[in-house]
């Protein structure tokens, strides 16, 4: 996901050697402290479920998809921190989706735990020494979904219910977080966010799938974070959702997440099924 910044400066321990004398040696890529103010990762998934859901593809085939529920808390004050984000940022007044496109992203932080730990997703907001990410309003990062490294797939931010006809998305932010893309992040090695494997290729198909199933064919679109960077693609994405955005001078645009060819492959993994979509920004 990218939070736009390095490693922390490395620091340093002495070692004492055989004659006294004294080695100094570094130990680089130090951690970033642990933001979990909501909910520790342990006590998140000591309340993990398992859901299975099951569809029908355009094609025909039936499909099943079993994910884990680790479902981060959220509390009125942080309903009441999205609405003020939501309303600052897009001038909006719902906190609930519109779900038209799924966005895709790398989190580059290492495990999974490091991952949610790291990230400010188990936080109360993005830490203000984050500079401008923090600027952008007072949310923690977040996703819907999280996939890690053996295609095991998370959802952090559930549907308000599994029926078709009557279910709501919480707008989650994940650094633009905006109010039209349901987020599926990927745990990724440390600074590498191309880097997917054969399994989570396929569980961020499937996924994909059932979303758009489960949202009646109304996600046309996919894509990748890093897509968002470039200005006058950002402003056809929003003139075509119909979109404003009130804090542009915040958004952020070097992101990297999964990449162009992730995408080209996962659209042939959906298109495949029957399913009509594209790639929003390759149109
Ligand atoms: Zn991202």
């Amino acid at each position: 996901m990218n939070r736009g910044k390095g490693w922390l400066p490395c620091g340093g321990h002495w070692l004492l050697v055989a004659g006294g004398l004294l080695l100094r040696f570094s130990v680089c890529a130090q951690e970033y402290p642990k933001l979990t103010h909501v909910i520790s990762y342990e006590e998140l998934q000591k309340k993990s479920i398992q859901r299975k859901v099951e569809w029908v593809n355009p094609d025909q085939t039936q499909e099943e998809l079993i994910f884990t529920e680790m479902a981060v808390p959220i509390d009125e004050a942080m309903k009441k921190k999205t609405r003020q984000f939501v309303h600052e940022v897009y001038g909006l007044d719902s906190i609930y989706l519109n779900p038209r496109l799924i966005v895709f992203h790398a989190m580059g932080d290492g495990n999974l735990k490091t991952s949610l730990e790291v990230s400010s997703f188990l936080h109360n907001q993005i830490p203000e020494s984050w500079g401008t990410l923090s600027k952008a309003g007072n949310l923690p990062n977040g996703a819907h979904f999280i996939i890690d490294r053996d295609g095991k797939i998370f959802c952090l931010s559930p549907p308000s219910s599994y029926e078709k006809e009557n279910h709501r998305w919480l707008i989650k932010r994940h650094q633009d977080g905006n109010p039209v893309a349901i987020g599926i992040e990927n745990v990724t090695p440390k600074e590498n966010y191309t880097n997917l494997t054969a399994g989570q290729i396929e569980s961020n198909a499937k996924l994909a799938r059932w979303l758009i199933s489960f949202e009646q064919q109304k996600i046309k679109f996919i894509s990748s974070h890093h897509q968002f960077n470039d200005e006058a693609g950002y402003d056809r994405f929003l003139n075509f959702f119909v979109l404003k955005n009130f804090r542009k001078q915040y958004r952020t645009r070097q992101r990297l997440d999964i990449g162009n060819k992730n995408i080209t492959t996962l659209l042939k993994k959906i298109n495949q099924r029957g399913i009509v979509v594209r790639s929003f920004f390759d149109q």
